[in-house]
């Protein structure tokens, strides 16, 4: 079935992620007695664009493929946001992206709206050349909405740098000239940034040191937890050592490992650079990725999928502090078993927006071209993230509201304001 607003309205779609983001859009609007005009406003989408992308496949034969682009709100700044490659993608998903994108960029300060765009399919069945095929004439039927100082895509699931490459390259190849401005995650040849591939993790950590600066935690002497060991949750493991942590257990898909006394992180992700896992590293029990999540930690960090920590788990969590590195590991009966609890939780648009702010890092040198030291990103990203949390956690101690609804309300607060000094046009 396709998922159509109309379905939505229906009550059709329980678990359809538009619904989702409209429900946690009306809650926080009511929690903060919203302009009921900046809520209807910010409910719809303010375009989205849906292309046909025909294909040539190395067979020979012809598949065309569905190919999508939503701009939430742009009250605050040029579009921003991923594009993902999955089977799964639909127009709605790519819509409650495009909300949460919206919301994400206003938490941490920077000058974007929200977007996001995908292809629904399956790029472990496609060949590099299909796949490139694909992108560039995603790209070319998209160039109309695209550009610096309009939408600049980044990488999302299953899209890399490579990716990132070929849309900038197709899109300059129709301007005449480069512009590298026009994406973010590139390779650094070509005007990607410094910092950029250990941002998402480097912002998590920041984030996760003033938590525990706030809850008297001492870094050299707490236990971190983390699932997932890909580009957030390794990064995010190897940072929480060199800060004096001991994570005790990691995992990914195929399972995890435990040892109480610590993990050697840097041995783990050479480890899995051979074997393609982290599981059997040896001097470590293995460990069910349920189970992972149970552990006794001072920050537990879900770096991997959605909906992990639910209400059914969420009684049996004994970490201190939770860190979304993730988008959406923790559902709303999760949270509100963490709030009867006291056990905070850093919430995805802050948790993990320190992806999104080496993105802007990044735009800002193309187009200024140029560039910075990693040593210059690395504190500028310090800045933001330590600057958005204090933010966050004021509102969240003023309004005696988990760091969720704080963050929220400061993003909303942040898209109103916007919208309401440019006022509704015409
Ligand atoms: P990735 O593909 O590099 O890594 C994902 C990891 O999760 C892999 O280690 C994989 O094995 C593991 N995994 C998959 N299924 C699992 C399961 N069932 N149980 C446990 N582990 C499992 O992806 P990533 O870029 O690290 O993204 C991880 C999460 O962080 C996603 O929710 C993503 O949206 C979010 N995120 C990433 C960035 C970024 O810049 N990379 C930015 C913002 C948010």
């Amino acid at each position: 079935m396709t998922i159509t607003t109309e379905s939505l309205k229906a009550g059709t779609a329980q678990l359809n992620p538009y619904t989702m983001a409209l429900q946690q859009l009306d809650e926080v609007a009511n929690h903060m007695h919203l302009d009921p005009n900046i809520h209807e406003y910010l409910k719809y989408p303010k375009r989205e664009i849906t292309v046909s992308i025909p294909v040539l496949l190395d067979n020979g034969s012809l598949k065309v493929f569905q190919g999508y682009r939503v701009h939430h709100s742009l009250a605050r700044g040029p579009a921003k946001g991923g594009i993902r490659y999955h089977p799964n993608v639909s127009l709605d998903e790519v819509r409650a992206l495009a909300m949460w994108m919206t919301w994400k960029c206003a938490v941490v300060g920077i000058p974007y709206g929200g977007a996001k765009g995908g292809v629904v399919c399956n790029p472990k069945e496609l060949s590099l050349k299909e796949l490139e095929r694909i992108t560039r004439r995603f790209t070319s039927e998209l160039i109309v909405i695209l550009g610096p100082e309009k939408d600049i895509p980044a990488p999302d699931v299953y899209t890399d740098s490579q990716i990132m490459a070929w849309i900038m390259d197709t899109y300059s190849m129709n301007k005449g000239y480069s512009v590298p401005g026009v994406v973010t995650g590139k390779p650094i040849s070509i005007g990607g940034s410094e910092g950029r591939n250990e941002a998402t993790a480097r912002g998590c950590v920041y984030v996760i040191m003033e938590a525990f600066q706030k809850k008297g935690v001492d870094p050299s002497k707490a236990v971190a937890v983390v699932q997932g060991f890909g580009n957030a949750g390794s990064i995010a493991a190897q940072l929480l050592q060199k800060e004096g942590c001991t994570v005790t257990a990691v995992s990914d898909s195929k399972g995890g490992i435990h040892n109480p006394k610590g993990l050697d992180i840097e041995k783990v992700v050479e480890y899995k650079k051979k074997t393609g896992t982290v599981v059997g590293f040896p001097g470590a029990d293995s460990i069910s990725n349920e189970d992972l999540l149970e552990l006794p930690c001072d920050v537990l960090v879900p770096a991997a999928l959605e909906n992990v920590i639910t209400g059914k788990n969420a009684p049996r969590i004994k970490a201190k502090l939770i860190a979304e590195a993730a988008n959406g590991p923790t559902t709303p009966e999760a949270d509100k078993v963490f709030k009867d609890k006291g056990i905070m939780v850093l919430p995805d648009i802050l948790a993990n927006a320190g992806g999104v702010t080496v993105s802007y890092f990044e735009w800002v040198q193309d187009i200024q071209a140029f560039f910075w030291s990693e040593g210059e990103i690395n504190s500028k990203l310090k800045q933001i993230m330590t600057r958005s949390f204090a933010q966050v956690y004021s509102i969240a101690e003023r309004e005696k509201v988990p760091m969720r609804l704080a963050a929220y309300v400061l993003a909303l607060g942040r898209v109103a304001e916007a919208l309401t000094v440019r006022g509704i046009y015409p």
